[in-house]
């Protein structure tokens, strides 16, 4: 009789999980996954994947308003909430059944139900039943946080912000970080009266400062409101279902719906860490080392629970490693340098590697390239909004260090450029790169 139940326990089929778990079971390794809600995780069923159906939806706004130039007359169009969320979660739905048929496709078996620590090497389920496994992965991911204050239970979070029953007139935001930027662009486009609401005066902290400022100035042009250095105080539920909503240092505002964006946490409740003796950080997140091992020999941890860094493509590096590593008889570590990354705000920005600050700090002399333009596709729109480009440059070997772009598809431009980054190229490679006209990416190589 074998010694364990299964070779591997993974508790959790969101990127980080599901990546472990069929490449450990493609491996040979016996595999069970243990997930509560959906297969597919925060990305696929409320993050990432749905977020950008609906800034898709949102930016045909701005495109409808924009053909009149082009020649286009769109008479009476108009935009009903309901169809948009009904078909961004019936492809939800399609997407978690992809989901589950690759772990099926691989032999991974499927438990729909909450697990716990018992043991380092068992689970409890919520029916009582206990299974044991060689190694247990951790891969629960995160969830919202949200501020303690009195009425702040009135406020939703993003995860219900995908199943809204109407468009809310009034939205605030709460928070200054990606999801804050990323839906007040998407309800404002709607035509809800946003009003992002932060507790400091700093947008998407870790991103070039030239970048926030255009971006916040941008979103103010379109009518997105600002409120910084507020502290909550309470929200209130008044007997017409509006919300008043009282902070510090401003007026009170009377609101539809209050969406908190305030971070989001190791989602470490109730896996029963403690009772193992799993070491975990101040924030609850798991702390593990390079190859994603805890301090419990059996017990491994990836993607958002780690707190590392919080986007969906690290956790399947994670996961990716952590199968190589223990079932591939590949040591594998994630190499953290030069993530990329985007917000999908209106419109979107995309960065890699060190910001005009950083790289000033940490090397010195840098020399900075820029280009402030307005795409054509803008001119001809008449929409006054211009993109702006940034290059950073080690100027002591005339290394790019780092890419920082705002404009309409940054994140599309910023991938290919990304591969530069990580691969060390130089200003010198970029100059010598004829440029592909007319584009926005030529900007990146036209920059003097
Ligand atoms: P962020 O960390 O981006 O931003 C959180 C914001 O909330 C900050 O402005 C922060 O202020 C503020 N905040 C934090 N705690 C409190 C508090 N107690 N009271 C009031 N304000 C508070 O988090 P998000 O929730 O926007 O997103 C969570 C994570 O999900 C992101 O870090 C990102 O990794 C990931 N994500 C990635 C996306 C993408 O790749 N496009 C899209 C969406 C999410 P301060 O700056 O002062 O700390």
């Amino acid at each position: 009789m074998a010694e364990f139940d299964y070779d591997l326990f993974t508790i959790g089929a969101g990127s980080g999980g599901v990546r472990a778990s069929r490449v450990a079971a493609a491996y040979g390794a016996k595999v069970a996954v243990a997930e509560e809600y959906r297969v597919g995780g925060t990305c696929v069923i409320r993050g990432c994947v749905p977020k950008k159906m609906l800034f898709y939806g949102a930016q045909f706004a701005e495109d409808l308003e924009d053909a009149k130039n082009f020649g286009w007359s769109i008479d009476g169009a108009k935009f009903d909430w309901n169809v948009l969320r009904d078909n961004v979660l019936k492809d939800v739905d399609r997407l978690n059944g992809l989901y589950t048929q690759t772990l099926d496709n691989n032999k991974v078996e499927i438990i729909r139900q909450r697990a716990t620590i018992t043991g380092p090497n068992e689970v409890t389920l919520a029916d009582g039943s206990k299974l044991t496994a060689r190694y247990i992965l951790v891969a629960v991911g995160g969830r919202p946080h949200v501020p303690d204050f009195p009425g702040s239970d009135l406020g939703i979070t993003s995860n219900e912000a995908f199943h809204l029953e109407s468009l809310p007139a009034r939205m605030l935001i709460a928070g200054g970080g990606y999801i804050a930027n990323e839906f007040a662009g998407i309800f404002h486009e709607f035509g809800s009266q946003v009003t992002i609401v932060n507790r400091s005066d700093v947008l998407l902290r870790g991103y070039d400062e030239s970048l926030r400022d255009r971006l916040l100035q941008i979103s103010t042009v379109k009518g997105i409101q600002f409120r910084f250095n507020a502290d909550f105080q309470s929200i209130t539920k008044q007997d017409d279902g509006s919300l008043l909503v009282s902070m510090s240092n401003h007026d009170d505002m009377v609101v539809d719906a209050v969406l908190f964006a305030t971070g989001r946490v190791p989602f470490v409740e109730g896996l029963g860490l403690d009772t193992v003796g799993v070491k975990q950080g101040k924030r609850g997140e798991i702390l593990v080392d390079e190859f994603n091992k805890t301090n419990v020999e059996s017990i491994y941890a990836v993607g958002d629970v780690t707190d590392r860094i919080q986007l969906t493509p690290v956790a399947i590096r994670e996961g990716q490693a952590f199968a190589d590593t223990v079932f591939g008889n590949k040591p594998s570590k994630v190499n953290y340098d030069c993530v990329a990354s985007a917000v999908f705000s209106h419109p979107p920005i995309a960065a890699v590697g060190m910001t005009e600050s950083e790289a000033r700090n940490k090397l010195g002399a840098v020399r900075v390239y820029q280009s402030d333009f307005r795409p054509m596709k803008n001119v001809l729109a008449g929409r006054n909004e211009r993109s702006l480009y940034k290059i950073v440059c080690d100027e002591s070997t005339d290394r790019i260090v780092g890419i920082h772009l705002i404009g309409p598809d940054a994140p599309e431009v910023l991938q290919a450029a990304a591969i530069a980054v990580k691969a060390g190229l130089t200003k010198a490679d970029f100059d010598a790169t004829v440029a592909i006209h007319p584009t926005m990416a030529e900007e990146l190589v036209l920059m003097k």
